[in-house]
C-alpha cells in the first residue's frame, strides 16, 4: 500500500485500540491520534482545556464535541498525517463524525492521501472480557508500558520491569467508571458506527488473539476496504 490515508479504529472502552493502532505506526508509519491521550496531556499540563476535560474524564463521560473536535483539527494542520493517519478514539458521536466527514472532504484536494476516503475498523472482544482487560490494566508512568494484573503482569507485582516505577492505575479505569464509559459508548458511539456502516467503508474485526494476529486481521481489513 503507497499512502494508508486516514484510518478510524473503533471499538468499546478496552478492546485494544490504543494498543493496534501502536502497531500500525509501527507497520505504515503514519501518526496516531488518539483524542484520549492528548486529552490525558492537557490534564498532565493543566491547561484550560485539560481543567475542563479532568472531571469529566474521570467520570468516564465525553468532552464536549466542540473542545474535542477543534483539538483534531489542530493536529490534523501537523505534516506527518500528509499520508494517513489512525484515529484512535475518535469519532466518538454522531456529531463528531459529521464533522470530521466535512473536514475530510473541504481539505480533499491538497495531498493525494488526504483525498483518500476515511476507512473504518471496529475492534470487537465481549463484555467480560473487557472488563477484565480494563480493571486489570496498570501503567508505568515513566516508559508509559502498559500491564494487565491478571493477562501480562509485571515480575514485581507493582513495578515497572523496565524502569522500576510504581504502576498506576488511570482514574477512568475501575469497574465504575468503566460501567459509565460503557454506557456512553452503547448511546453515543453505536450510532457512529452505524453511520461507517452505512457509507460502506467500514469492517469488524475480532480482538481476541495475540496483538500481531490482531494487527494482520487489521491491515488485511483496510487493504480490502482500499480496493
Ligand atoms: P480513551 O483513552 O480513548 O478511552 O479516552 C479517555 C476519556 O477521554 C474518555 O472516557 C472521554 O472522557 C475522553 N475522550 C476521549 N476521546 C473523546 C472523544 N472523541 N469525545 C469525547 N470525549 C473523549
Amino acid at each position: 500500500m503507497i499512502a494508508p490515508g486516514p484510518i478510524l479504529l473503533l471499538g468499546a472502552p478496552g478492546v485494544g485500540k490504543g494498543t493496534q493502532a501502536k502497531e500500525l505506526v509501527r507497520l505504515w508509519g503514519i501518526p496516531q491520534i488518539s483524542t484520549g491521550d492528548i486529552l490525558r496531556a492537557n490534564v498532565a499540563q493543566g491547561t484550560a482545556l485539560g481543567k475542563t476535560a479532568k472531571g469529566i474524564m474521570h467520570r468516564g463521560e465525553l468532552v464536549p464535541d466542540s473542545l474535542v473536535n477543534e483539538m483534531v483539527a489542530v493536529r490534523l494542520q501537523e505534516p506527518d498525517t500528509a499520508r494517513g493517519y489512525i484515529l484512535d478514539g475518535f469519532p466518538r458521536t454522531l456529531a463528531q463524525a459529521h464533522w470530521l466527514d466535512g473536514r475530510l472532504a473541504a481539505t480533499a484536494c491538497c495531498e493525494p492521501a488526504q483525498s483518500l476516503p476515511l476507512v473504518a475498523v471496529s475492534i470487537q472482544v465481549d463484555y467480560n472480557q473487557l472488563l477484565r482487560r480494563i480493571s486489570g490494566r496498570r501503567n508505568c508512568p515513566v516508559c508509559q508500558t502498559i500491564y494487565n494484573i491478571y493477562s501480562k503482569p509485571p515480575q514485581r507485582a507493582g513495578f515497572c520491569d523496565v524502569e522500576g516505577a510504581a504502576l498506576t492505575q488511570r482514574a477512568d479505569d475501575t469497574e465504575k467508571a468503566f460501567a459509565e464509559r460503557m454506557r456512553a459508548y452503547a448511546a453515543q458511539t453505536t450510532p457512529v458506527i452505524e453511520h461507517y456502516r452505512e457509507l460502506g467503508r467500514f469492517t469488524e474485526v475480532s480482538g481476541d488473539g495475540p496483538i500481531a494476529v490482531v494487527a494482520a486481521g487489521i491491515v488485511k481489513a483496510v487493504e480490502r476496504l482500499r480496493e
